[in-house]
């Protein structure tokens, strides 16, 4: 990236491409994870040079799991299939802040970059990019109609 915040050259190109591709996929397993009831957040772990490991959403209402955070379920799926409990040089895309848990499982496994769409902050403000819409609509919409039921009737 020069000096005006402008990619130019091949390699940052390269980085965008996979960035969005990864948002992308997390964005979808998200989708996935709320049209089966889950808290719609979603994770993809990638290798350096962009190979998927893992693509997976939130099942921890489903799988009676505290654990079933779509980013450890991704962890796992990960280093099932690489065959080694650390990952390091993997990206985790997520579409929401990693939460305590999930930030020390990260930590663990050695993963080297993890981009999220939104902060758990953002849920309170307006969204920073469209992934973060993306990600923040998926959670309201998931949300609303609960919050409704829990609302008291008028007497
Ligand atoms: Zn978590």
């Amino acid at each position: 990236m020069n000096d005006q915040g402008v990619h130019d050259d091949a390699s940052d190109l390269h980085f965008l491409a996979a960035e969005q591709a990864g948002m992308l996929l997390a964005l979808l397993a998200a989708a996935d994870s709320g049209q089966r009831d889950e808290i719609p957040v979603g994770a993809i772990v990638c290798e350096p040079l962009g190979w998927v490991l893992a693509e997976t959403g939130n099942d921890s209402a489903a799988s009676h799991d505290p654990l079933g955070h779509a980013e450890i379920r991704a962890l796992r799926q990960a280093a099932q299939r690489r065959g080694n409990y650390r990952l390091p040089g993997s990206s985790l895309f997520v579409t929401l802040e990693p939460c305590v848990m999930c930030q020390a499982a990260i930590e663990l496994t050695r993963v080297e970059r993890v981009v999220f769409a939104a902060h758990r902050h953002e849920e309170e403000t307006t969204p920073s990019t469209a992934y973060a819409t993306a990600s923040l609509q998926m959670i309201r919409r998931f949300f609303a109609p609960k919050r409704e039921l829990a609302r008291p009737l008028p007497l």
